[in-house]
């Protein structure tokens, strides 16, 4: 599929240079949104605020002031993002009718940047899913095949991109959200070491493993996106610093490089053609000169569990904020407090997010509080160490991103089990706090398939730099 967008560097020199106007590319975005409309990837656009900025931006560059690195690149955010000129739902519909009062932190820095956020994409509500069939609004359909799904819960921004709406999206990633839609649709997907994006000003999900990274059509293009987007924060006490924010690609070899191979996920439950694709990216890095080693942890089979009763734990605590008094939807027939909280909280919220609710406040109960919650983050903790060991044998390692292509509409509806068994390969990463990307494979006349791979933490660089010398050879 050839993309009606440059690299995101060529299209800011053109608006820099007088090349192209910024008015021109939003023009552009906003009326292939409009076009493929029908995938159901947009929730809201953010038009007068989009161009009246393309024009202040064009304006600006008349006068022979440089704009930014940036310039007028549009972009999508995920719906849980807080933008100005548009609602922010998290797709959910207790967040109906609710007006940001202030930017997220990304949406700032790029903005601060020239770039200009053009829509807002469909997800799970709240971030809750694999399918973004959770969304109390509509499904995505796969940009590939319009019976699938777009994998979630950042579905829509990763349609999105691959549907050609915007150079780049950003998503968010709890457990797999940027990486999966980024592997059903054909992209890449970044999730970066926890902290090293602020989340200020984005609707929590699980906020210890809570992060915020690009999707885009290219390695390189993520890498610009996160020299704009990574750093401290002052509104964000978990954010981290890194000695050096020089993302982009260099020359680099994969020569002598260790990477490694789960053992424990050999013969699992991964689908016929998505092992066919791995293990001819482990022999491709072969022949490009790395060291390909077997790492072993013991504990991984019980990532998930613990995933599942960690998240849902912070979930239960973030989700309580909303309770009719504060944002967006409120009940308007309850006669007293308690009924107001009542009939808001069971008619704002759809059934995964109820079902979160409940599964949090079980595992945080006296009585189960032990038996639950604390086993999982004691497991939490002996993942780490597993994986830190795993660092010390080797540079990187590498999976599928998930078990199988993109699966149909309604597949798994009825079955949440399977469903957060499509997130088996991501939640390691995202306990553990560690970069990883997803780097699409198999894209032509098949549906794609994503190349998974971490580093250790706060080494997103190395691996972005690893991720685009492999992104042409798979
Ligand atoms: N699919 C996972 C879940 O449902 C991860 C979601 C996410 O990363 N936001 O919890």
């Amino acid at each position: 599929m050839m993309s009606q967008w440059k690299d995101i560097d060529l299209i800011a020199n053109e608006v820099n240079s007088g090349k192209t106007t910024a008015l021109s590319l939003v023009e552009k975005s906003l009326a292939t949104i409009e076009d493929k409309s029908d995938y159901d990837a947009i929730i809201s656009v953010i038009k007068d605020r989009a161009i009246e900025r393309a024009k202040s931006i064009d304006a600006r560059i008349v006068k022979g002031e440089k704009v930014g690195r940036l310039a007028g690149v549009p972009f999508i955010a995920k719906d849980n993002m807080l933008t100005f000129g548009s609602a922010t739902t998290a797709a959910s519909n207790i967040l109906k009718g609710f007006v940001a009062p202030y930017q997220a932190t990304v949406i700032e820095r790029l903005e601060a940047e020239g770039a200009i956020c053009v829509a807002k994409a469909n997800l799970d509500a709240f971030a809750h899913g694999s399918s973004t069939e959770n969304s109390d609004f509509m499904v995505t359909k796969n940009p590939h095949n319009k019976k699938l799904v777009p994998g979630g819960s950042s579905g829509g921004s990763a349609a999105a991109v691959i549907l050609d709406m915007a150079p780049f999206a950003l998503g968010t990633d709890t457990g797999g959200s940027i990486r999966l839609p980024a592997s059903f649709c054909g992209a890449v997907g970044f999730k970066p070491t926890y902290g090293l994006v602020s989340r200020n000003g984005v609707i929590a999900m699980a906020s210890s493993t809570d992060v915020i990274g690009p999707i885009t059509k290219n390695v390189r293009d993520t890498a610009i996106v996160m020299e704009v987007i990574a750093g401290q924060d002052t509104l964000d006490s978990t954010t981290i610093k890194l000695d050096s924010y020089d993302f982009i690609p260099d020359k680099y070899s994969l020569k002598g490089k260790t990477i490694g191979v789960v053992k424990e996920f050999e013969g699992s439950d991964i689908s016929k053609p998505v092992q066919t694709k791995f293990g001819q990216t482990i022999e491709t890095l072969k022949s490009l000169g790395a060291n390909v080693i077997e790492v072993s942890f013991p504990l991984i089979e019980y990532s998930l569990a613990c995933y599942y009763i960690i998240a849902p734990a912070e979930i239960s605590s973030n989700l309580s904020r909303y309770d009719g008094t504060r944002y967006g939807f409120s009940d308007s027939k309850a006669t007293t407090l308690e009924e107001s909280y009542n009939k808001t909280r069971s008619l704002g919220f759809g059934r995964e997010a109820k079902r979160r609710i409940m599964l949090g406040t079980y595992v945080l109960s006296s009585g189960y509080y032990d038996a639950y919650y604390n086993q999982a983050q004691k497991l939490r903790t002996k993942l780490i160490e597993e994986y830190n060991q795993a660092f010390k044998k080797c540079d990187f390692i590498i999976t599928p991103t998930a078990p199988d292509v993109a699966f149909a509409i309604g597949e798994n509806v009825d079955d949440s089990m399977k469903m957060y068994l499509t997130d088996v390969l991501t939640v390691g990463a995202s306990l553990v706090g560690i970069p990883a990307i997803s780097i699409p494979a198999n894209v032509g006349n098949s549906l794609p398939i994503g190349i998974q791979i971490m580093a250790d933490q706060k080494h997103d660089a190395d691996l972005i730099n690893f991720a685009n010398a492999l992104e042409g050879s798979i």
